[in-house]
């Protein structure tokens, strides 16, 4: 670093090889914070060197679910993130007193995000993992402006209301000209004692999402996996040990630790 300009975002350098995905969703609630950071404590259970920014300014929960206790520290001028299941973790949560809301406007949120990826020390990245907030707003923008290598993942729900929002965010992928790299279909089902699925949510958002971006983007795009309901994931996000480490038996893990693979 000695001697660099400041201000230059790692990852966005030419050959730089982290790849960056960004997570986003049409809508909250589906799960997109929780496939994030199984994704990543699976890659860094992979031995892939891992790091998670939570952009998600208006629900951040990563550093909970990821069980970050300690506060980035600071060395020289640069932000240190704190290491949680061999992830680094930077939250825009680390970074507001107490609990409050945060209500911030474009411009701030942008330098924000600017600041996370110029003055982190991520050190070198296989794989770089944005939870976005959820839809398309001034983040998503953002991301693509100051990383544009970044690719989009979606989440959703089978439901059809939450894979037409879903959709909305992925194709701003298609203004961007981002990659979207496929879709994650999260609460597929939940598995009954006899063995058979109760569908909750109904069925085959994740697919129509993927059918109907890949349309709109030209190229197809994977639906990469359904992970069910399970009861282990959720405990995993309020307890900060991701279900992928804790149960890495269960069908949700399976699911997770095969989209991980993929990606
Ligand atoms: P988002 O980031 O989209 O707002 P979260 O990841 O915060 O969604 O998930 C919302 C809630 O649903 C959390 O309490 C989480 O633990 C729970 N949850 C998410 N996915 C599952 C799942 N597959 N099974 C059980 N609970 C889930």
């Amino acid at each position: 670093r000695g001697g660099e300009v400041a201000r230059e975002i790692p990852f966005a350098k030419p050959g730089s090889l982290t790849r960056i995905y960004a997570v986003a969703s049409g809508k909250g609630g589906v799960g997109k914070s929780s496939v994030t950071v199984n994704l990543a404590a699976a890659m860094a259970a992979d031995g892939l060197s891992v790091g998670v920014l939570d952009a998600d300014v208006y629900g951040f929960s990563v550093p909970r679910m990821l069980g970050v206790d300690r506060p980035p520290t600071r060395m020289d001028e640069m932000i240190l993130p704190p290491v949680a299941h061999d992830v680094k973790v930077i939250s825009i949560g680390m970074f507001v007193p107490g609990n409050q809301p945060v209500v911030w406007r474009g411009p701030m949120l942008h330098r924000a995000l600017e600041q996370f990826l110029t003055d982190v020390f991520w050190g070198d990245l296989d794989v770089l993992l944005l939870d976005l907030p959820p839809g398309t707003g001034d983040i998503a923008i953002s991301v693509a402006q100051l990383l544009p290598t970044a690719e989009i993942l979606v989440v959703t729900t089978p439901q059809t209301a939450a894979a037409e929002v879903a959709e909305r965010a992925g194709s701003i992928a298609l203004q961007t000209k981002q990659q979207v790299v496929g879709v994650v279909e999260n609460m597929s089902w939940l598995e009954q004692p006899d063995g058979s699925r109760l569908e909750i949510f109904g069925s085959g958002g994740g697919q129509t999402v993927a059918n109907s971006l890949g349309e709109s983007i030209g190229a197809p795009v994977p639906l990469l996996g359904q992970i069910p309901l399970d009861t282990s994931l959720r405990e995993g996000g309020d307890v900060g040990t991701p279900v992928v480490l804790s149960h890495p038996d269960s069908a949700a893990s399976q699911a997770l630790t095969q989209v991980a693979r993929r990606l």
